[in-house]
């Protein structure tokens, strides 16, 4: 495919190559971006900003409305794209496509209630003739920078309510999964978007990111990924608005009064979806020591019945990993907690880029799989002997997005719900669950800012206040 500066389809000689994970194949190409290409996006989307800001938000509703339903007809195309440029199965790719059609659907929605309020003005001495207001202001030219593991509904959180609040927006998509990112800007110029609101420009982030994020035209950054790169960009990026929502290492807590069932199935789905390459995953359960034996055995056990292996086949559970670097890194962590104690319960080997879903215990403390983000599908299994300890194990990392706890005793999920250092907490489901229209985004080194369309848009906006002198 071709990328997109200013509404434009621009190609260039060289060429970034699309691969299937799970074969090796090229999937398509696309253009190798520079910082020319960048400079010419941001200086489209500075007159994009002047056009969208200038519509009526009916207008950019009925845009978004149209790009939806668009998105509906191509349905099945956006989810094979999906899963073949990315990690994700078929069945994963279908899910995360009805997802995007909703994020976009909520967007128009929230361009709708983009209010602001009076204030009292009279209640200050000396300001009894005053009257006024504040209402919401585009915030102007909004850069979006995506990583691979959601291609679509993650590109679609940032373009949604950039465009219902007004801005233009210059999208850089993973270099691994930029088709579906693409393919979603097709479906919203084809919706009738005026081309310079979107530009999607295609390359490494290591060559065309700096030039983005340093660009003083750039009033905020919205920037899903890893720390490592979040950190770079908050560096670089100067006076400008920063969201950032980062990674994570999540834990849930498995009281023993629990549903012990609906724990373990809830935890294995959570802990091997996407293959492990999902920011709010499963990676740590801290389990009541006195159900500990029996929510471990049923934890192996179903993990053992996992089909891994192709994603375009409807029975696959679980797909490749999104490059064979990854894979053999997931490997090595894994092989390096088992050298310093860990107990390895089931999986542990990969063949190319699929990796068998992992189950541990025994982890040590400081093992990189107890308090680094695995990004990958290996969980590890703690006993705990009281809740209490089981919320202090699970605060005693850097990260902080997600956290749940299975429990029947609403005690002792207030209990979690005051004292666990995350941005949400689940309670009696994995910290695999959201929903597009919730708050989202972690404390510490899992990020800053929240999405969720509505508030995403709050984000991606500034209060603007008017004050009359009668
Ligand atoms: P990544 O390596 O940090 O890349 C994310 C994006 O940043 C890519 O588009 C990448 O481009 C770009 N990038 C890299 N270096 C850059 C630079 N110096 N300047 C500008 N852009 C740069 O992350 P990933 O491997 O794609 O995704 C995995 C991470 O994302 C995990 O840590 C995961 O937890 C996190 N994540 C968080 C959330 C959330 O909502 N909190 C959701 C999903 C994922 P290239 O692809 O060209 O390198």
């Amino acid at each position: 495919m071709k990328m997109i500066i200013g509404g434009e389809w621009i190609d260039k000689k060289e060429k970034i190559d699309v691969i299937n994970p799970f074969d090796g194949k090229v999937v398509d190409t696309v253009p190798r971006g520079t910082a020319e290409d960048v400079d010419r996006a941001v200086a489209a989307a500075q007159k994009g900003y002047e056009i969208n800001r200038n519509l009526p938000s009916h207008k950019r509703i009925s845009i978004l409305k149209k790009t939806a339903e668009i998105m509906q007809e191509r349905y099945d195309d956006l989810a094979k794209t999906i899963a073949t440029e990315g990690s994700k199965t078929i069945k994963e790719a279908r899910k995360e496509t009805g997802r995007a059609i909703n994020t976009i659907t909520i967007s128009a929605e929230e361009a709708r209630r983009l209010d602001g309020e009076t204030i009292p003005f009279d209640s200050a001495v000396g300001s009894e003739k005053r009257v006024g207001y504040y209402y919401r202001f585009p915030i102007g030219v909004i850069a979006a920078i995506t990583p691979f593991n959601d291609p679509l509904n993650l590109v679609a959180h940032k373009l949604g309510p950039a465009i219902a609040g007004g801005n233009a927006v210059v999208c850089k998509p993973a270099t691994v999964t930029p088709l579906s990112a693409l393919k979603l800007g097709k479906c919203l110029l084809d919706a009738g978007l005026p081309g310079e609101i979107l530009s999607i420009v295609t390359g490494h982030g290591h060559e065309i990111g700096d030039a983005l994020v340093r660009d003083p035209r750039v009033r905020m950054i919205s920037f899903t990924g890893g720390v490592e790169a979040g950190e770079r960009i908050s560096k670089m990026a100067g006076l400008k608005k920063i969201g950032m929502e980062l990674g994570s290492n999540s834990p849930v807590i498995v009281m023993a009064d629990c549903d012990l069932k609906e724990a373990v199935e809830s935890c294995v789905s959570g802990a091997f979806w996407a293959v492990g390459q999902n920011c709010i995953g499963v990676q740590r359960i801290y389990i009541q020591r006195s159900a500990y034996e029996e929510f471990r055995d049923a934890f192996v056990a179903r993990t053992k019945k996992y089909k891994v292996g192709f994603q375009m086949d409807e029975d696959t559970d679980m797909g490749p990993m999104i490059t064979e670097t990854e894979a053999k890194r997931v490997i090595e962590w894994v092989e390096e907690a088992v050298s310093q104690g860990a107990r390895l319960l089931t999986g542990g080997t990969r063949k190319g880029t699929v990796v068998q879903p992992t189950v541990m215990e025994k982890m040590p403390p400081g093992a990189k799989l107890d308090c680094q983000e695995v990004f990958g599908p290996v969980v590890s299994l703690y006993p705990v002997d009281t809740l209490q300890e089981a919320v202090e194990k699970s605060n005693a990392v850097d990260y902080g997005l997600h956290g749940a706890i299975f429990t029947k005793d609403v005690n002792n999920a207030f209990y979690a719900i005051k004292h666990m250092d995350v941005g949400g907490i689940i309670v009696n489901d994995s910290t695999d669950y959201r929903v597009d229209l919730m708050p989202f985004g972690g404390i510490k080194k899992s990020g800053l800012g929240r999405e969720g369309i509505k508030f995403a848009l709050q984000e991606m906006t500034e209060p603007k206040m008017v004050c009359f002198n009668l």
